[in-house]
């Protein structure tokens, strides 16, 4: 990612709920949008949302606002989500049949095509019509699958050792969803996902609308 894109890191957050209620506008026959109806839909200041569009290069047209079709392109092409990327999902259990099932993805071009797990009764089974494999086989698929992707559902203290393995077999990005801070070489990329910080932030809301009332 280049300099310019980190520093814009929260509004690259929420790129995509812009494009969600972009794409809501474009199912319904809409041809543009504002800025102005994006920030009313999210409770956000307009000011915010035009400064947020504008790192993807769109301008919009006054009084009018942005064409819709263009507007979603050019967030997609921002987030590179305009090219399809392969993915294995390591540790097919509750989480990872959850986000094998997650349809959405395939609006972002991230395609879960294999999914692996060290437990032979899931071995030969499918998650959501992903196949499951055995571990042994993970540098050969990634290879097969040209997969540069791996998100990582195992339990925590198989964490390490498995993105050890996601290493060697050639993967460059590591969707993290333990609570492990991993250590990957430095041409290798990791994202942790946490969903208490999502929570988190609800807590804070519900205390402070009880603090004002
Ligand atoms: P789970 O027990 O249902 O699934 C874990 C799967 O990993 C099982 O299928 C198991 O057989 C497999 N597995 C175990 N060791 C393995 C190995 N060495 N190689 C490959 N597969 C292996 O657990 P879960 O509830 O799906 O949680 C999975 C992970 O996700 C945990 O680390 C959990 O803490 C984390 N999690 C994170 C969040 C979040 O917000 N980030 C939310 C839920 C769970």
């Amino acid at each position: 990612m280049s300099k310019q894109k980190i520093s814009a890191i929260p509004s690259i957050r929420r790129l995509p709920s812009y494009l969600h209620i972009i794409r809501q506008y474009r199912d319904e026959g809409q041809e543009y949008i504002s800025g102005t109806v994006i920030a009313q839909e999210l409770r956000l200041e307009p000011i915010q949302v035009r400064k947020d569009l504008a790192i993807t290069g769109i301008v919009g047209k006054p009084k009018k606002g942005y064409p819709v079709v263009a507007l979603m392109a050019a967030i997609e092409h921002f987030l590179g989500w305009d090219e399809v990327q392969q993915a294995v999902l390591i540790g097919a259990g509750n989480l990872g049949t959850a986000l094998a099932g997650y349809q959405e993805f395939q609006f972002h071009g991230l395609n879960i095509c294999a999914a692996f797990d060290q437990n032979p009764a899931k071995i030969g089974t499918n998650i959501h019509g992903v196949p499951v494999f055995s571990l042994e086989t993970l540098s050969h698929q990634v290879s097969v699958l040209g997969a540069s992707i791996a998100v990582l559902t195992v339990p925590s203290p198989y964490a390490q050792e498995v993105t050890d393995q996601l290493v060697q077999s050639g993967i460059t990005a590591i969707w993290n969803f333990t609570n492990v801070k991993l250590k990957v070489p430095d041409n290798v990329i990791v994202q942790r996902e946490d969903l208490t910080s999502g929570y988190a932030m609800l807590c804070v809301m519900m205390n402070a609308r009880k603090n004002d009332e």
